[in-house]
Formats: C-alpha cells, structure tokens, sequence
C-alpha cells in the first residue's frame, strides 16, 4: 500500500478549495491508531458540502473528503481491534478535520470504530451511512418521546433523500401511518413503494405560515429546517414531537412558543456526528431488524470512487434518489 488512491481537496491561498484525484500515501493521511482498507463509502450531504468548499464542513485543508468509512482493519495499535476486523466509522469530524473515506485506506482513531455488525453486508452498511444511521436515531429519538404507531401518521421531510428515504422505510415497517413531502412528486410511485401511506409536495410546507395549524401529525422526522420545520411545529397533534436533524431549506428557524405551550410538543435535536459508540451500536442493531434490506436496496444506487465529484454535485442540487453506495474498489 505504499501508493493509493484518494480524492484530495486543497486550496492555495485566496483560492477557491480544488478537488482533484491523485497517488497519496499513509504519510499524507491524518494521526490515528488504526488503519482501515475501504471497500465502500457513500456520499451524503455533508459530503456535497464539503467538495463544495463550504467552511462550515472543510474545516481543515488539505483533506480527504468522506464522512463514512466502510472496510477492514490492515493495521492496529489498539487492543479493542485486530487485522481483518470488519468495521464501520460514521461522523466524528472525519472527512471535515480528519483525513476520510474518498480513498482507497483511512488512518483513524479506533475510539470512532465500530465492528459491523454480523448479518449486515458492507454494501448494506455503506448505503445506510451517515444518513441511514440518522435516520433511524430520529426514529428512536421519536419512540423515547413515547411517540407509538397508534398515536397517528408521521410526516418525513426530503422523503426522495437519503435520511428521508430510510426514515420512511423504517417507519413503515415499524407499522408506522406515513405522509412523505416531498419536491419530486414523480417520484410518489417510488415512495409509495417505500411505504408512504400518503404524499404531498413539499411546497405545501415551504413558505412562512401560521404559527398554528390544524393538527395533522403526531410525529415528524425533518431534514429541512427553516419554514418548513416552522410549518410542520405548527401541525404537529397534541404531546407530538419533531424530530429535526437537518438544514436542506435553510438553518434558521422562525416560529412562536404556541406549538410549545399550548399542545405540549416537543422539538427533538438530532446529532450523529458526536453520538455516543454505545448509541450507534444501538441503533445498528435497530437497523438490522426495523430496516428492510429489500427496500434498501429499491433506494440505493452504486457509483464509484471516480464519480463521487459529479454525485456530490448532484445531491447540493437535491438531483440524488435515496442513497448512493461507493463502490471503492469498484
Ligand atoms: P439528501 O440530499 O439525500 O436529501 C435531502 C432532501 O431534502 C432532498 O433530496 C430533497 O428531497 C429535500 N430538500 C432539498 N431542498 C429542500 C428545500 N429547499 N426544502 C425542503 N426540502 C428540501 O441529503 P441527506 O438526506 O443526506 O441529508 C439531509 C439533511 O440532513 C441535510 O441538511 C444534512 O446536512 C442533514 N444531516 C444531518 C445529520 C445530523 O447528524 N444532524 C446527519 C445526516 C444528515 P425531496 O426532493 O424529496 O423534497
């Protein structure tokens, strides 16, 4: 493995952030205590954001972009991990600080590591990813707010998207009522096939409305912030809860304390990035038997190392269907 390839982002001085593939070795990967050799990757948002140059997710150049990390253990110097371990490592500001997954080995901390659980294929765990595991956090985060099929539909924001895709897979099989809102209405023989009990256009949600709304869900899992998190608090049953983990329409958010104070609804943050390995582990398990694998497959596509720059384009402009998988070797 002296020379490999990578997908390697720098910027000289005032220069816009260059994306460009090119030979690197272990010396040029950031510090850690485990080597792993992908087999796969996926390209999420965050991952657009990046290859885009946007500070807030390049925070440090030059960089391997790549939030998650799919493969096997070629080297450690950690006791928890041996040669052959198969593992999985999504977030902890890898891909953003620390050298990540667009390349054929990744250096990383083994603290960020989990084993991939038996029964899960490294396909499989490549198109869950970042945004497959946060979709299943908001679910749980749903569940823990006493949030059961009984109490009525939910609604799920980007549902054509990764996180929406894989939210409303669960859900439905979790025998969940489902509304997917979503801005590609041709695709509502798609998510019907997902499972939505019911789609809308997500325009209905889109602008600034009411502070109060007739009530319509008892929970919701939003990737999009802004007005459209504003509307769906404003909808929301009474004791429901949102479940918001994303920023696709924007990151303010423009509302009132009415859904708050007077039907008791609560507004859940969801973080990935820094979740506890205890937390992940449990919702990889969560994922082995609430998700259908059948279905994941229906939402994912697989692309390969080299066409990453065109795919993290396309999911900036919201053209991206589900999931993509990232052939490494491919
Ligand atoms: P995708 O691009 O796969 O999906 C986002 C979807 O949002 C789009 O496909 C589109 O779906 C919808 N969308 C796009 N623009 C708008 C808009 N203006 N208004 C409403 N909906 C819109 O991204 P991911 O699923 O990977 O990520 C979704 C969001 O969640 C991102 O903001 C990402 O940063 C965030 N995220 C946060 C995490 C965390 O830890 N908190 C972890 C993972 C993701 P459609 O065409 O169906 O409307």
């Amino acid at each position: 493995m002296d020379q490999f390839k990578a997908l390697w982002i720098d910027k000289l001085a005032d220069e816009k952030p260059t994306a460009t593939f090119k030979e690197i070795s272990l010396d040029d990967l950031s510090e850690g205590d485990v080597v792993v050799k992908l087999s796969h990757s996926t390209v999420n948002y965050k991952d657009g954001l990046c290859l885009a140059g946007n500070p807030g997710v390049l925070r440090k150049t030059p960089m391997v972009p790549g939030i998650d990390v799919i493969g096997e253990v070629v080297s450690s110097q950690s006791p928890d991990f041996k040669n052959g371990d198969q593992v999985i490592m999504n977030g902890f500001g890898v891909g953003e600080v620390h050298t990540g997954a667009f390349a054929q080995y990744a250096r990383l901390k083994s603290k960020w590591l989990i084993k991939r659980p038996e029964g899960l294929s490294a396909a499989h765990a490549a198109a869950i990813g970042t945004a497959g595991y946060t979709a299943m956090l908001c679910v749980m985060a749903l569940e823990d707010y006493g949030i059961t099929p009984d109490k009525g539909p939910i609604a799920i924001t980007g549902a054509s998207g990764g996180v929406g895709s894989v939210a409303l897979s669960i859900l439905s099989k979790l025998g969940y009522e489902t509304i997917a809102f979503t801005g590609r209405m041709q695709e509502e023989t798609f998510l019907k096939q997902l499972g939505a009990s019911e789609v809308r256009d997500r325009a209905s949600l889109s602008e600034k409305g009411r502070p109060f709304a007739k009530e319509q869900w008892a929970g919701a899992v939003d990737v999009a912030g802004s007005h459209t998190l504003a509307n769906l608090l404003a909808a929301t049953k009474y004791g429901g809860a949102v479940a918001a983990c994303g920023l696709a329409q924007g990151a303010d958010l423009q509302t009132t304390v009415m859904p708050f104070i007077l039907r008791g609804v609560a507004l859940l943050g969801v973080d990935s990035v820094q979740a506890s390995l205890q937390k992940r582990q449990k919702a990889y398990d969560r994922l082995l038997t609430d998700l259908d694998m059948n279905r994941l497959e229906a939402l994912s596509t697989t692309i390969k190392l080299e066409d990453v720059p065109e795919y993290a384009k396309a999911i900036l402009e919201g053209k991206v269907r589900g999931r993509l998988i990232v052939d490494i070797e491919g």
